[in-house]
């Protein structure tokens, strides 16, 4: 049986036991941007975060795209987030080929060249890659000064929460 067979036998029976209150308006008191990467899928549980309290918005490489901001302007404006944590991880996919060789690598799978995605933000180093992203969140205007940005590493061999915020989000927090 397939996986998403298994799922749908499974809600059959575990929806009987479903508690109805989770239909009330959520109320997320921080947003994480993460990668997409399973290994992570348990991070709210490591870092003692209840799942009613954070808006988790993923994609392969913790990538500050438009359309994470466009899901953030409704975790601030909407639903009153104030802190958002950016957190990237070590052993990322995002490390395994550069911008150029992905797209051969795509043309080389379909047979074909595309117009979009035009990027895939591959990057080195996941410090500077994490930094940046909290600098762009930083720099937008929608996203209001008061709102705390973090950026972490997680090393996905120690499992610890390594913080990389960059200097500029701080003088930006300060001033
Ligand atoms: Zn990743």
């Amino acid at each position: 049986m397939s996986l998403i067979e298994r799922a749908i036998a499974a809600n059959r029976k575990n929806a009987v036991h479903h508690d109805p209150s989770l239909a009330n308006k959520p109320a997320p008191k921080v947003a994480i941007l993460t990668c997409m990467d399973p290994r992570l899928n348990q991070l709210l549980e490591w870092l003692d975060i209840k799942p009613a309290d954070a808006d988790v918005i993923r994609n392969v490489g913790t990538a500050a795209t438009e359309d994470v901001v466009r899901s953030l302007m409704f975790s601030i404006h909407v639903l009153g987030v104030r802190e958002i944590m950016v957190v990237g991880h070590t052993g990322c996919g995002m490390e395994m080929f550069s911008e150029d060789d992905f797209e051969k690598h795509l043309h080389k799978q379909c047979g074909v060249w595309a117009v979009a995605p035009d990027k895939f933000h591959f990057y080195t180093d996941v410090n500077g890659a994490t930094q940046k992203q909290v600098l762009k969140l930083r720099s937008h205007p929608w996203i209001p000064s008061d709102v705390v940005i973090r950026g972490f590493v997680f090393d996905l061999s120690t499992g610890e929460l390594r913080e990389v915020t960059p200097k500029e989000a701080n003088n930006r927090l300060a001033a």
